[in-house]
C-alpha cells in the first residue's frame, strides 16, 4: 500500500498521465535531470514573485539581473547538499572568452548552447514586456500563495489533502481574480477546450472559495509569451468533478495501481531512462516487474517464436 499524501494538480496529472511515471517520481523518489522547460517555467516564476520585491528601475536592470539568475542556475550554483556533490558542469568556450556552464542537473538536449540562449532570449522578452505592463499598476493582494503546505493548516477535498500555490490573486472594484502565469508555447487562444476543464483551476477555485469565504470573479491563464491573458470560470458541477477524480487518484495510489501506460508520450517522459530500469529483459511484450507487483511479460511468450526472413525486421531485437 502506498501512501497517498498530499495531492496536487502536478501529482493527479502524472498520475492519469502514467501511473509508473507517478511511482517513480512520487514513491520511488528516482532522481533523473530536471526538464528545461520546467525549470524555465520555475525561474519565470521566481522572476515574476521577484518583480513585486524589489524596486527594478528599468526593464533592462530586471532583464540584467534574469541573465545572472538563469546563467547562475543552470551552471548549478544554487544548489546545496548531496545535489551539488552529484553535480558534473560540462564548459563551453564561447565568443569573448565567455565560458557557459552547464551541470547535469538538468536535461538540455542535444544542442545546450543553443537551447540556453534561446531560453535566456525568451525569458528577457517576457521579463521585460511584464514590467512595462506591470510597474505602474498595483501590486497582487497576494503571491506564490500556497494552501494545504503547512501540517498545522492542512486543506481537503471531499477528505483528500491537497496541496497548490497561487501565482498571484488581484483584487478590484468588481471583485477577486486568481492568476495562473503559464511559460508554455501554446496558448487556449484557437482551443479553450483544456483551459475550461483543467483540474488544476478547478482546485483554484475550490481552495479560493474556501478560504476566501468568497466567490471569485474569474481565474486568469496569464500566457505570458504572448503577454495575452484568458479568462475561465468554475461551478459546483466542476467540483462534483474534482471530487470523483480525486476518490479515482487516492483510490489507485492506496491501492499500489502503478501500470505503465506505454505510448508516444514516452518520448518526452523525463523517466524514461529509469523506466527501463523496472522492466524484465525479454523480446516483445510489456516487460513489466514492479518488484513482482505487476507481471505480464511471460504471457507473451509466443513473441520469443522467431519471425520468418522475409519480414526482414527492421527493429532491433531487445537484449535477453
Ligand atoms: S517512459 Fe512511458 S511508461 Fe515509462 S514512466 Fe514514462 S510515460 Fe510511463
Amino acid at each position: 500500500m502506498a501512501s497517498v499524501g498530499k495531492l496536487s494538480a502536478s501529482k493527479i496529472t502524472t498520475y492519469k498521465g502514467c501511473g509508473l511515471a507517478y511511482f517513480l517520481k512520487y514513491v520511488q523518489h528516482e532522481k533523473t535531470p530536471a526538464n528545461v522547460r520546467s525549470v524555465f517555467g520555475k525561474d519565470i516564476h521566481y522572476m515574476l514573485d521577484r518583480f513585486y520585491s524589489v524596486n527594478y528601475q528599468s526593464p533592462e536592470s530586471f532583464a540584467k539581473y534574469w541573465k545572472y539568475y538563469w546563467t547562475s542556475n543552470v551552471a548549478g550554483n544554487f544548489l546545496k547538499g548531496k545535489n551539488k556533490e552529484e553535480l558534473i558542469v560540462k564548459e563551453f568556450k564561447l565568443k569573448d572568452d565567455f565560458i557557459l556552464r552547464i551541470g547535469n542537473h538538468i536535461e538540455f538536449g542535444e544542442d545546450p548552447v543553443g537551447i540556453f540562449f534561446g531560453y535566456m532570449k525568451l525569458g528577457e522578452n517576457i521579463l521585460k514586456k511584464f514590467y512595462v505592463r506591470h510597474k505602474n499598476l498595483p501590486p497582487p493582494i497576494a503571491k506564490e500563495k500556497s494552501f494545504g503546505n503547512k501540517k498545522d493548516e492542512p486543506f481537503k477535498i471531499n477528505g483528500h489533502l491537497i496541496r497548490g500555490v497561487f501565482d498571484r490573486i488581484d483584487k478590484t472594484d468588481k471583485g477577486y481574480y486568481i492568476t495562473d502565469y503559464k511559460t508554455d508555447k501554446k496558448s487556449p487562444e484557437k482551443d479553450s477546450f483544456v483551459l475550461h476543464r483543467h483540474p488544476q483551476f478547478t482546485i483554484y477555485s475550490y481552495a479560493f472559495r474556501k478560504l476566501y469565504g468568497e466567490e471569485e470573479q474569474a481565474i486568469l491563464y496569464y500566457h505570458l509569451r504572448s503577454g495575452k491573458v484568458f479568462k475561465t470560470h468554475r461551478s459546483e458541477k466542476d467540483f462534483d468533478y474534482i471530487k470523483k477524480l480525486l476518490d479515482e487518484v487516492s483510490e489507485g495510489i492506496s491501492r499500489s495501481r502503478f501500470v505503465p501506460f506505454y505510448g508516444f508520450h514516452c518520448n518526452f517522459c523525463d523517466y524514461r531512462v529509469v523506466c527501463e530500469r523496472y522492466a524484465i529483459p525479454h523480446r516483445g511484450g510489456p516487460r513489466i516487474d514492479l518488484e513482482g507487483k505487476i507481471k505480464g511479460a511471460k504471457e507473451f511468450t509466443e513473441w520469443d517464436i522467431d519471425p520468418p526472413e522475409w519480414m526482414n525486421l527492421q527493429s532491433e531485437d531487445r537484449e535477453e
